[in-house]
């Protein structure tokens, strides 16, 4: 019998670390520092980089993110460049702001599907959350990745005590209408979100016991790939059916199996989300590394990856440097 093929790795590209949002628990109310154009990657140097990443590990998807990811002026060029590459799985995240406008483009250039941020439903909490923005965008942007077929359409909430961990069961409600997969990811003390982590972080356990008075949990997929536990569920009211997840990395780390990478937009390589630092690659690349150099940067990086399954340290790095 032939072994299983090994899964893709996901390359988690930041193609940006501004944003059109200031969550609190990710992005200073006053944003990121202004990086130049000459200091991002270029299309073209990220094209090279996911190439040696396919040499080292083949088959490679890529997830695009930031930052906002939909603020880097001509995504969807990239988005074609990378599917011509033969990229196994083109995927975005995104706070929606900006899809409504962007999604039919994005599809045509070969993006496969989107994941949105939605941590309320409640327009006011979603100003005081995000600091800024319009929860009517982000709606808009869910219908219309719906609309184009970007799917599966993965939501994801992000619940904080005293702030938004009331509305677990109606964002599940909502996710379900629309046939898409709500995940509740667990806060994580990185960056902005280390003040006031303690009182603000509400574990898997206490949201799954709340939604249990709301659905009914049939036990784990077990084929379900990334750092989601994903059950299917039945809402008690209405009987729809559908899935909901869970991203514990404080509570059930997922480091064992973990196949993802991180480029951040100024071109360093990070093994994990919690590493402070990482490969500088964009130095390899101007200064005329040469694609073997780039090729052994990446199995480094692959085997400084961590194994331990406990639970990640503190991260003083922004959220929005790294992708999330
Ligand atoms: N701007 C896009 C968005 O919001 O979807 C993409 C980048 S954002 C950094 C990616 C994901 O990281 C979002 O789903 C966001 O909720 C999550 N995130 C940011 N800071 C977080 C934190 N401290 N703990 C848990 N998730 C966080
Ligand atoms: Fe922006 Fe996403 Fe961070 Fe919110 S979570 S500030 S939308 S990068």
């Amino acid at each position: 019998m032939n072994p299983s093929p090994s899964p893709a790795l996901t390359l988690r590209l930041s193609v940006t670390d501004r944003c059109d949002l200031r969550c609190r628990y990710c992005m200073p109310a006053a944003g990121v520092a202004p990086v130049s154009r000459e200091e991002l990657l270029s299309f073209e140097e990220i094209v090279e980089v996911v190439r040696a990443i396919q040499q080292a590990a083949s088959p490679v998807a890529v997830r695009f993110t930031g930052g906002e990811p939909l603020l880097r002026k001509g995504l969807a060029q990239l988005v074609a460049m990378l599917s011509a590459e033969g990229v196994c799985d083109l995927a975005l995240t995104t706070n929606g702001q900006l899809l409504a406008d962007a999604a039919a483009e994005l599809k045509s250039a070969g993006l496969r599907r989107v994941n949105l941020s939605l941590d309320t439903l409640d327009p006011k909490r979603f100003v005081q959350i995000s600091r800024s923005g319009d929860l009517s965008k982000t709606l808009a942007g869910i219908e219309a990745a719906l609309e184009c077929r970007l799917t599966p359409v993965k939501l994801n909430a992000v619940l904080m005590q005293g702030v938004n961990d009331d509305e677990s069961v109606g964002l599940a409600r909502f996710a379900l209408e629309r046939g898409c997969q709500l995940r509740f990811i667990e806060l994580m003390a990185i960056g902005e979100a280390l003040v006031g982590h303690a009182d603000r972080f509400v574990p898997t356990a206490e949201v799954r016991a709340r939604l249990e008075t709301a659905f009914r949990f049939e036990p784990r997929l077990s084929d379900a790939r990334g750092p989601a536990t994903v059950f299917p569920v039945q809402c008690r009211l209405s009987g729809r059916r559908g899935t909901l997840g869970f991203i514990s990395p404080r509570t059930h780390p997922f480091c064992e199996g973990c196949r993802r990478l991180r480029l951040t937009s100024r071109g360093e390589l990070r093994s994990c989300l919690m590493h402070e630092q990482g490969r500088d690659l964009r130095a390899l690349l101007r200064n005329g590394g040469g694609e073997a150099a780039l090729v052994t940067a990446v199995q480094e990086a692959l085997s400084a990856k961590a194994v331990s399954g406990t639970p990640p340290p503190l991260n003083r790095s922004l959220m929005a440097e790294i992708g999330g």
